[in-house]
C-alpha cells in the first residue's frame, strides 16, 4: 500500500504535493517523497519515516518547478525503509523521468531478470523502478485503432510497450518534461482521482487529499485509462480494454479514510454499511457496542444504529502513534498496541460489551484489546469483525501476511476464540460482504476469498 499524488501547472506545486501526501499519510509511513519538473529537470527531494519527517521544510523550500509529484511509501515489494523510496528518477536517452507507483506488479522478478539479462541495470529492489528500465528501452507499442496526439506520439508508444509487459496492479503518476501523466492498471485494482482548483490540476490516491488543497474532485481515473496533462490540455487514452474490474475491497474494509471518495463510493458509507450488515447477521444480547478506535468506528456506529444498542467509547486511542500494523516488525507491533489504545473504565466497568473491528489478520491486536477491556472491569466481551476471515495473501499491493501468519489459516474460529480470550467471536460473512458493494464482479476480495484475479509470476 502506498499513497500517491500529483499537481500539475501551480507555482507551489510541491507545497501542495506535500499537503496531498500528508493527507494520505495513512497509506504508508516507511517513506515520504516529491519530485518537482519545470518543464526540463526534475528535482528531488525524499526520505524515510512519515511525511513530516522525510521531508524537511529547507527541501520543500529548494524544489522548483509548477508540476510535482509524491509518494508516502508502506512497502510490498522490495525493502523496506528510505532505500526504496519514492518517486524514483530515471534518466533515460528520451530524457528524465520520475514516477511514484501504489500497487504491485506480480511478474516483476521474471521481468527484472529478463532486463537484467539483456544488460539493463537496476537501481533498487522496489518494481516500481520496472516502469523506467520498459521506457528505457525504447521499444514501443501501438495497439491497432489507437488514435495518439502529436504531441503525445514519442512517449505514448514507449509507455504502452511497458504496460504491455507489465501485469498486475497499478495506479501511477509520471513526469516527462512539461507533462504529468496518470494512468490506472486495466483491472483498477488500487484508486487515483483526478481534481481541480483554477488553472492548476490535482491527482491522488483518495479524494481527502483534494480537500487539504480545497481542490474541487473531478473524475476518477477509470482502470486502463491513460491521462496526459501538459500546456496543450488535456487527453484520455483507453488502449487496453477490458471488461472486468478488480478493485480492492480491503479499501473499503480498512485502508481508505472514511472521509474519502473512491471506487465511486464514498467509504464512509461502505464501511458503516459494513457493520449494519455484521448486526442484520447476529446480535448478541449486551450492554453497549464499542470500536476499536480509528478503524472499526465506522463499522461500530453501523452495528450500533442496525442494533440499537448505544454506541460507547470502550477505548480511547492515543492520537500520538502512528497505526500499529503497519511497522514492519512483530516486535514492535505489540509494544504499539499498547502504546495506542487505553480502556475507558467509565464506560467497561460491569458491562456487557460488544467490541468491533475492522478487520482480524494476524490476532495480534484483538488478543490485546479483549485483556486490556477484562482487566478494564468489562464482564462480557464479545468480538465482531466487519469482514471475513482473512485467509489470502494479497499479491496486488496490501502487505498482507504469509498464508502461514494468517491467524484464519491456523486456527478454527472456536479456537481463535479462545485464543483471543473473548466470550464470543462473528465475522461479518463473505456473502454479507458482498451484498455491501453495488456489483460483487466488479471488487477483488481474493483476501476473504482466495478468488485470486491475476497469479503472480515468480
Ligand atoms: P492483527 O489482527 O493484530 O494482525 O491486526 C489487525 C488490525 O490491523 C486490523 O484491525 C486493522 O485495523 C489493521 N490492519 C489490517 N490489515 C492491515 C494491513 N494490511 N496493513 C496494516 N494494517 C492492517
Amino acid at each position: 500500500m502506498c499513497g500517491i499524488a500529483g499537481v500539475y501547472n501551480s507555482e507551489i506545486a510541491p507545497k501542495l504535493v506535500y499537503l496531498e501526501i500528508y493527507s494520505l499519510q495513512h497509506r504508508g509511513q516507511e517513506s515520504a517523497g516529491i519530485a518537482s519538473s519545470d518543464g526540463e529537470d526534475i528535482q528531488l527531494v525524499k526520505g524515510s519515516g512519515k511525511v513530516l519527517e522525510g521531508i524537511s521544510s529547507e527541501d520543500l523550500e529548494k524544489l522548483r518547478g509548477k508540476n510535482a509529484i509524491g509518494h508516502v511509501r508502506y512497502s510490498t515489494a522490495g525493502d523496506a525503509g528510505g532505500a526504496n523510496a519514492q518517486p524514483i528518477v530515471r534518466s533515460i536517452p528520451m530524457g528524465q523521468v520520475a514516477v511514484v507507483h501504489n500497487g504491485n506488479l506480480t511478474n516483476y522478478l521474471p521481468l527484472r531478470r529478463e532486463l537484467e539479462e539483456k544488460g539493463y541495470r537496476f537501481n533498487y529492489t522496489s518494481d516500481t523502478e520496472l516502469f523506467l528500465v520498459l521506457l528505457e528501452t525504447g521499444k514501443e507499442y501501438l495497439p491497432k485503432g489507437l488514435e495518439i496526439h502529436p504531441e503525445d506520439s514519442e512517449f505514448l508508444p514507449r509507455l504502452l510497450y511497458a504496460l504491455s509487459e507489465v501485469e498486475g496492479a497499478y495506479s501511477v503518476l509520471m513526469l516527462y518534461r512539461d507533462k504529468l501523466i496518470a494512468f490506472r492498471d486495466k483491472l483498477g485494482f488500487r484508486p487515483l482521482l483526478m481534481g481541480k482548483k483554477g488553472k492548476s490540476y490535482f491527482f491522488a490516491s483518495e479524494s481527502c487529499a483534494f480537500d487539504i488543497v480545497e481542490a474541487e474532485m473531478v473524475k476518477e481515473v477509470k482502470p486502463g485509462e491513460i491521462v496526459v496533462v501538459d500546456s496543450k490540455g488535456i487527453r484520455n487514452y483507453f488502449p487496453f480494454r477490458e471488461k472486468e474490474e478488480a478493485r480492492c475491497i480491503f479499501e473499503f474494509v480498512y485502508f481508505s479514510r472514511p472521509d474519502s471518495f473512491i471506487f465511486g463510493n464514498w467509504v464512509y458509507e461502505v464501511r458503516q454499511e459494513l457493520g449494519r450488515q455484521l448486526a442484520r447477521e447476529e446480535v448478541v444480547e449486551a450492554d453497549l457496542v464499542s470500536p476499536v478506535p480509528d478503524s472499526g468506528v465506522v463499522p461500530a456506529l453501523g452495528y450500533s444504529q442496525e442494533s440499537g444498542l448505544p454506541f460507547e467509547l470502550g477505548l480511547i486511542r492515543n492520537h500520538y502513534v502512528g497505526r500499529s500494523f503497519i511497522e514492519p516488525s512483530q516486535e514492535l507491533r505489540n509494544i504499539r498496541v499498547l502504546m495506542k489504545l487505553s480502556p475507558n473504565r467509565a464506560v467497561l466497568r460491569g458491562k456487557r460489551v460488544i467490541i468491533v473491528d475492522d478487520s482480524l489478520v494476524r490476532g495480534t491486536t484483538s488478543k490485546r484489546i479483549v485483556q486490556m477491556l477484562k482487566r478494564a472491569g468489562a464482564k462480557e466481551v464479545h468480538l465482531r469483525i466487519a469482514s471475513p476471515p482473512v485467509v489470502g495473501p494479497c499479491y496486488y499491493g496490501i502487505d498482507t501476511p504469509t498464508k502461514e501468519e494468517l491467524i484464519a489459516n491456523r486456527m478454527s474460529l472456536e479456537e481463535i476464540r479462545k485464543h483471543i480470550g473473548a466470550d464470543s467471536l462473528r465475522y461479518l460473512s463473505l456473502e454479507g460482504l458482498r451484498s455491501v458493494v453495488e456489483d460483487k464482479r466488479l471488487y477483488c476480495d481474493a483476501c476473504f476469498s482466495n478468488e485470486y484475479p491475476i497469479t503472480p509470476r515468480i
